[in-house]
């Protein structure tokens, strides 16, 4: 199965915006921009939800079938491992491999001597097209890359082969998003040169890029920076595509947290300088829709309910997330406070408009870890989602329009 040049990840906690998400792609048809879109859910977000695969499959297949989509589509068991990946093998036909909790196992001195010495070719000063400086990769670089990521690598493939004996056409993604440090574009090009050894048929990657890739909000970091590692990671795919034999529709992968309207127009750009393909991947950002369209519909009870909650339960809800938020608590309304809210200000606040005064970043990214809150409230919450399902369902199809798909791929 070949994935197609470009796509869109959406992901949607409660099942209920399917028809929303889709509109956004057609939308962007329409100006001529053909994005496949591709539903995402992490084990993470199942087991929070308490969802199983199969509903994510179920709302996708419902929603190009009531809006007559007669592209491509998929369904991404996003985040998996050898642990967690069988329930969503029948469901799925894109699969994340997520190897960042594999990076920096111990290898067999042996491996690395022979991944090393596999590598030779790759040792030296090697030009790349594209690069504007040779890439230097010395042994030590080599033998270090593959202390670092061999094992993880080979992860990889014994996921990859597990998959594979039990399913037929589906996508492979190899994601290393979740690590402390970023790699650099040499370790990228050694990392694909590892899955090429273990024969992964990798079409999208998602490396860890430089700066802060907060859930729900902009990018924090040096976007000149990002740009230098985002054209060289571009380079660096070409070649490898080229050189190690990888399929041709190979392409970066960006576990964007959404909402890097910062980083956008770059994107654009360079993805454009290469004729590249991409991949980006966008989740709570729908969620953080579904409150604002209820505060809109003017959901008062519920959505100070769920911020009361939110506040109350801070430590427990960012704690699966730490590595992805930044909130500052002294920063955050008390819900007395956001009690005496109205409904429009509670949007304003909420919805990502950073040159709107009310904007607050750090409610934001409460409320963005929040979903559990509002899954505990069962159809308390669905129940109002339906309600209110067009207002909703505007707020979701215009962000990801609006706010992701037209600069990212426009
Ligand atoms: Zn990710």
């Amino acid at each position: 199965m070949i994935i197609e040049k470009f796509s869109i990840g959406m992901g949607d906690r409660f099942a209920h915006q399917g028809q929303a998400q889709l509109r956004a792609v057609i939308e962007g048809r329409k100006l001529g921009l053909e994005i496949v879109p591709v539903w995402n859910k992490s084990n993470r977000e199942h087991t929070i939800v308490k969802t199983e695969p199969a509903s994510l499959r179920g709302e996708a297949d419902a929603a190009v079938q009531a809006l007559g989509w007669d592209g491509p589509y998929h369904v991404d068991a996003d985040h998996i491992n050898l642990t967690t990946v069988d329930r969503f093998l029948e469901a799925s036909d894109f699969f994340t491999l997520d190897v960042a909790d594999y990076v920096a196992r111990p290898t067999a001195p042996e491996e690395i001597a022979r991944f090393v010495s596999d590598a030779g070719g790759l040792i030296g000063s090697l030009c790349i097209p594209g690069l504007e400086h040779p890439l230097e990769i010395s042994e030590a670089l080599a033998r270090a890359t593959a202390a670092k990521f061999l094992y993880a690598m080979q992860e990889a493939g014994r996921i990859y082969r597990h998959i594979r004996e039990r399913k037929g056409r589906f996508v492979t993604e190899v994601s290393v998003d979740e690590t402390d440090t970023p790699q650099t574009p040499a370790e990228l090009l050694l990392i694909l040169f590892m899955l090429s050894r273990e024969n992964v048929p990798v079409q999208t990657i998602a490396p860890k890029f430089t700066g802060r890739f907060n859930k729900g909000v902009d990018y924090v970091g040096d976007p000149a920076r990002f740009e230098q590692e985002f054209d060289e990671d571009l380079a660096i795919l070409a070649y490898a595509v080229k050189e190690f034999g990888l399929p041709q529709s190979l392409k970066l992968s960006v576990h964007s947290g959404s909402d890097k309207f910062s980083l956008y127009p770059i994107i654009n750009r360079l993805v454009k300088k290469h004729g590249a393909g991409l991949h980006v991947k966008t989740a709570g950002t729908t969620w953080l829709e579904e409150l604002i369209g209820l505060a809109e519909a003017g959901e008062a009870a519920l959505i100070r309910k769920i911020y009361r909650g939110a506040y109350s339960r801070y430590e427990e809800l960012a704690a699966p997330y730490s590595t992805v938020i930044d909130i500052d608590p002294a920063k955050l309304p008390s819900p007395d406070e956001v009690d005496g809210w109205s409904c429009d200000h509670f949007a304003q606040t909420l919805r990502h408009i950073p040159s709107n005064p009310a904007y607050n970043p750090h409610f934001r990214q409460l409320l963005h870890v929040a979903f559990k809150v509002a899954a505990e409230l069962g159809t308390e919450y669905t129940g109002a989602l339906e309600r209110n399902a067009e207002v909703v369902g505007r707020n979701v199809t215009a962000n990801l329009f609006e706010r992701h798909i037209r600069p990212i791929f426009g």
